[in-house]
């Protein structure tokens, strides 16, 4: 392990950005606080270990332009800002997050006019950066320009919004998600203290909307690596409605080597949550192979190999954690 940079701080990499709501949530006076190790700076982001790097999950290797990452033929995502409404610690882009910056129209344009020279792409990931940080009348031109595409199928937004600065979202923004096409929202949530009431009432809007929405969980050590944490955590989102949908491995991150459970740990844990949850409280546990070779899951019986050397799904094998 060696440290980043010498006389640097880790607010120097990844500015801390705490939304009011999670402000309000968090123990300032805990540093193992679950909701404060999310967002809270720490020294240990300046360490680097082998294998970690900028850009984990390889979106680079798959960009043919800006804001538009086109990894698997029927899917793109498209990232239409570089703004969050919280800064987590543990970001696998945060690399290229952090800057107040949005797609500018014709870099939309450009965006856009790929996606409808490509039909073999059927969905769409609005992803960022946070989509709904836009506002409700930029949002709703992108679904209208993305609703008019004939060969896309569904738009899924990706967000942190409705979980850590629910006021953001008003009956405009939902009503901004409203297409003809399948709309999904996944929101990014990683601790049962999470589900305040403000976000329950935050995704119940979507939710009353018609639009589905599914949850994403970071597997976080000192968050949510314990059978009880990530129960109680898997619980709460069905009984609001909402469908655990991917636990992820913690990306190869530069700096993040504090928050990553081996995939040995992420299986016994899978295996315990198995015996102890309803089927529909179990998300799949994935990992995004480092380089770009796209994410796969990982449980035992039905995934790759884990510690060691993973599969992609052509069947191509990559050393895991990487060298
Ligand atoms: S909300 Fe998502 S994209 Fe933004 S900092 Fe957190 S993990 Fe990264």
């Amino acid at each position: 392990m060696n440290k980043i940079a010498p006389q640097t701080t880790p607010a120097d990499f990844w500015p801390e950005l705490i939304s009011e709501e999670t402000r309000a949530l968090l123990d300032p006076s805990s540093p193992a606080d679950p909701i404060a190790r999310q967002y809270v700076p720490s020294a240990d982001e300046l360490i680097s270990s082998p294998g970690e790097r900028a850009d984990p999950i390889g979106d680079a290797a798959h960009s043919p332009m800006r804001g538009l990452v086109h990894r698997h033929p029927d899917r793109v995502l498209l990232m239409p800002t570089e703004v969050c409404a919280v800064h987590c610690r543990f970001c696998f882009r945060r690399h290229a997050l952090g800057q107040p910056r949005s797609l500018n129209e014709p870099e939309l344009d450009s965006a856009l006019g790929y996606i409808r020279a490509h039909p073999p792409i059927r969905e769409v990931i609005l992803t960022g950066g946070d989509p709904l940080v836009l506002s409700a009348e930029r949002l709703a031109r992108l679904t209208a320009a993305l609703d008019a595409i004939p060969h896309l199928a569904t738009i899924r937004v990706h967000s942190r919004v409705p979980i850590a600065a629910p006021s953001r979202v008003t009956t405009a923004l939902v009503a901004a998600l409203a297409t003809q096409k399948a709309m999904y929202l996944a929101v990014h949530c990683n601790h049962a203290r999470e589900l305040t009431r403000e976000a329950l009432a935050a995704t119940r809007m979507f939710l009353d909307a018609g639009i589905p929405v599914l949850a994403q969980t970071v597997l976080l050590r000192g968050v949510n690596d314990t059978a009880d944490a990530l129960a109680e955590l898997m619980e709460a989102l069905v009984a609001a409605r909402i469908k655990p949908y991917y636990l992820h491995h913690c990306d190869m991150v530069a700096g993040a080597a504090h928050f990553r459970t081996t995939v040995g740990e992420g299986r016994a844990l899978m295996a315990e949550l198995r015996r102890r949850v309803s089927g529909l409280a179990l998300p799949t546990y994935v990992l995004d192979i480092p380089g770009g070779h796209g994410k796969v899951p990982v449980e035992p019986g039905h995934g790759p190999d884990g510690e060691g050397w993973v599969k992609d799904t052509s069947g191509g094998a990559h050393r895991y954690p990487p060298e």
